[in-house]
């Protein structure tokens, strides 16, 4: 038995106690303001959470079977790393057969990150994985907590009215009434409730009185085995340029040893200084086998390589570009793909094709 199926579920009472074909839904806590205390120096510090049933007493009217899967040590999510990312993916592989949906109680701060990594480790989803979490801590006035969760738990839970089909085979981060692509999500305030921006794609679903989900932006793929990947490449770097960058810093990003990939933010439409000794150290990682994915700083809008003089060079240097990508789902598709171990010739495809829904080629 692995670690993973030895974590005990616990059984959350709700209101289908006795409807048997009610959804099976498996919630997993891993940390997060949303599970959050304050501790003696007056800090939010994460704390165990299988108090949940208790603390969301609206859970027990729901019309699904809840269990729960609380990690033994909870943790702020700017402590997630790939070997989080893998354990979440080995419960989800443990537990696909037994449950419809699963929900993922997350912190905010790298939310966007996980869900990206799960949403390229999952292939072949064909289940709803909600990534769900608050601004404010569960019990708190004003908490964002409850709302969100049961939101996430009616989206893992849906199913297409006459067709009785899953709606949302797809990792999907639910923040605030709208539920976001997990390639395609990022954390955009701290403050407010809206925490996340959905960029360069429509939100798949929108919650008022009623869900409504948009049916035509959700990749519905021809029904396949769950694959659940188990190698993340870790030698990965993110370099973002600004006007006045040396040559020094970019030398030691792109020089680091045994570096693998690296995320480089660019400007506007995939735009880079066409100094001789930039283009140098493009060329050196180049020759050192190192896979460069262009990224813009653009919150809207795609990279075209070649379309100004600045860009045009980058792909004779190997640079791939991003195209709309965002840079959490740059970085964990570099992870990914270079995980595969794969020659350079279909590494340099999938960087390029479109994986989870992360590029609108
Ligand atoms: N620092 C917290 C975390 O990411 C923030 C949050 O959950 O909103 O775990």
């Amino acid at each position: 038995m692995s670690a993973e199926s030895a974590l005990p579920l616990l059984t959350l009472p709700t209101a289908a106690a006795t409807d048997a074909a009610a959804p099976r839904l498996l919630i997993l806590y891993t940390g997060g303001t949303v599970g959050m205390a304050i501790n003696r120096q007056q800090q939010l510090v994460p704390m165990h959470f299988s108090q949940l049933g208790r603390r969301m007493p609206e859970l027990r009217k729901l019309p699904y079977h809840l269990e729960l899967l609380a990690l033994p040590q909870p943790i702020d999510s700017s402590n997630v790393t790939p070997a989080d990312w893998l354990r979440l993916a080995r419960l989800i592989s443990e537990h696909y057969a037994n449950f419809n949906g699963f929900v993922i109680l997350h912190g905010t701060d790298t939310m966007a990150y996980s869900a990206a990594a799960l949403s390229f480790l999952l292939e072949h989803l064909g289940k709803p994985v909600v990534f769900t979490g608050a601004q404010v801590p569960v019990g708190r006035t004003r908490s964002d907590a409850t709302r969100n969760l049961l939101t996430a738990l009616e989206i893992a839970a849906a199913r297409h009215p006459r067709a009785h089909t899953v709606r949302l085979p797809e990792v999907g981060v639910f923040f605030n009434d709208v539920l976001i692509r997990g390639t395609r999500a990022k954390k955009v305030e701290s403050q407010q409730f809206a925490a996340f921006k959905s960029e360069n794609y429509p939100p798949l679903v929108r919650a008022g009185i009623s869900l409504d989900f948009n049916d035509k932006n959700i990749r519905l793929l021809p029904a396949a085995r769950l694959r659940v990947h188990q190698n993340l490449e870790e030698k990965v770097a993110v370099l973002r340029l600004f006007p006045g960058i040396t040559e020094a810093v970019v030398g030691a990003v792109l020089g680091v040893p045994g570096l693998r990939g690296c995320v480089l933010e660019t400007y506007g439409s995939g735009n880079a200084p066409t100094a001789p000794w930039f283009l140098s150290c493009l060329e050196k990682a180049y020759a050192r086998g190192v896979y460069v994915l262009n990224v813009s700083q653009c919150e809207e809008g795609r990279v075209v390589q070649g379309r100004y003089e600045t860009s045009a060079g980058l792909a004779s240097l190997g640079v791939i570009g991003g195209d709309d990508i965002t840079t959490e789902a740059a970085i964990t598709k570099l992870m990914f793909v270079l995980g595969l171990g794969l020659n350079e010739t279909e590494t340099r495809q999938l960087l390029s094709q479109n994986l989870r829904g992360e590029i609108t080629l």
